[in-house]
């Protein structure tokens, strides 16, 4: 075992007593558990898992020190059905970490006395965008940090002579396809599934290096980044443990298989988790990268382990819709068999070209119907879905 994963189980053993002596979650999970016993992923492996309702059932039972004493809360993904919602709570020191880990992430995509254009959630300190915003003051970049796109012009502008520009896949493209002239040298995808057509899309409309990013609220929103190979995703290691389990009976896969990532947190204050279930399906790649990196790293996020299987999954229509040239954004419902689109794009397609593409991802519907006109640049902080009307 390497010093650095010697270095990790070290912080493990610290987070789980941590954990086990604050959260009341765990107090009751590792209750019986022999924290200095484990040693190797094989013991991690052990440990219960957290599963994502827990923290949405009660979030306040994770939470390990003084509400005073956390710097910043998040709240997101109100569920529809329960009501509940996902809290996550944050201490200065977790936040900082955060930040270090953007400037590690963000260094190579652009260089002091750079402008970066962030099209993520505001500025407020603490959030996302204000956290962004100090990680490229720190660089001696200079950041604008817009919040999501609303509006076209107001995005230019903002856009206009960035080196770097941030934000979500579907807004990024729609930037790229109303404003090819803007040509950032590089953008930076993050915060809801990546399609590769997009990836294509901000390639040869803009000619940027494109990157990706992924990262989860409960990871205090980074996890992992693509370095300047742009292949896997080097990941936030020092400071979690990732884990690859079969999504339906939760049993450790070996490194290479495609399963659900699992996180274990070693540095959390304000909220430990340990083999937290992300839902992401991804895999881990033990192979060097071509940049030197030699430490696991993440693979393609292939979207949520919900969406896996699914006929319409939102992920197999955004791999289709976006390959379409011209593409701007879609809406898709679905009744009964029959595929209902609403097209936002600058160019109208014959209909069996759209049914080619969804084919060739194998969604097969009994009738497609497709709509063209325009649709809101930003409909709100959810990731894109597909609405599926019960008969
Ligand atoms: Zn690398």
């Amino acid at each position: 075992m390497s010093a650095f994963e010697k270095g990790r189980f070290t912080l493990l053993k610290r987070q789980l007593a941590y954990a086990r002596a604050n959260s009341p979650y765990y107090r009751r999970t590792l209750r019986d558990t022999d924290i200095d016993s484990i040693h190797d992923r094989r013991g991690l492996a052990a440990l219960p898992l957290t599963p994502s309702d827990a923290l949405r059932k009660d979030p306040r039972a994770f939470l390990s020190v003084g509400e005073s004493a956390a710097a910043r809360i998040a709240t997101l993904n109100t569920s529809g059905t329960t009501g509940d919602t996902k809290r996550i709570w944050f201490s200065e020191a977790d936040l900082q970490r955060t930040v270090d880990f953007f400037i590690l992430g963000l260094s190579h995509m652009v260089k002091p006395g750079g402008r970066a254009a962030v099209f993520m959630s505001g500025p407020a300190p603490g959030g996302l965008g204000g956290l962004l915003h100090k990680a490229f003051a720190a660089m001696g970049v200079f950041p604008i940090i817009h919040g999501p796109v609303t509006d076209i012009a107001s995005a230019v502008h903002a856009a206009d002579g960035a080196d770097l520009v941030v934000g979500l896949p579907a807004q990024l493209n729609r930037l790229c396809l109303t404003a090819p002239g803007l040509r950032p040298g590089a953008a930076l995808l993050t915060g809801d599934y990546i399609p590769r057509g997009i990836i294509d899309n901000v390639k040869s409309s803009w000619g940027s290096s494109v990157y990706t990013h992924y990262g989860l609220t409960e990871s205090g929103y980074g996890l992992a980044y693509q370095c300047m190979a742009a292949e896997a995703h080097h990941l936030r290691d020092g400071e979690f443990i990732a884990e690859i389990v079969d999504p339906s009976g939760g049993r450790p896969l070996e490194d290479g298989s495609w399963g659900e990532l699992v996180i274990t947190s070693l540095m959390n204050e304000a909220m430990p988790l340990i083999r937290y279930r992300t839902g992401d399906i991804t895999r881990l790649i033990t192979a060097p990268c071509a940049c030197g990196h030699a430490r696991p790293r993440l693979d393609r996020i292939m979207g949520r382990a919900a969406n896996i299987g699914r006929k319409y999954s939102i992920h197999k229509l955004d791999e289709a819709m976006f390959r379409l040239p011209g593409l701007l954004d879609y809406s898709a419902s679905v009744q009964e068999d029959r595929l209902d689109m609403i097209i936002d794009s600058l160019i109208k397609y014959d209909d069996k070209a759209v049914r080619a593409s969804l084919e060739a991802e194998g969604v097969h519907m009994a009738a497609l119907r497709l709509e063209y006109r325009g649709l809101p640049v930003y409909s709100g902080p959810q990731k894109k879905s597909v609405c599926v009307h019960k008969k």
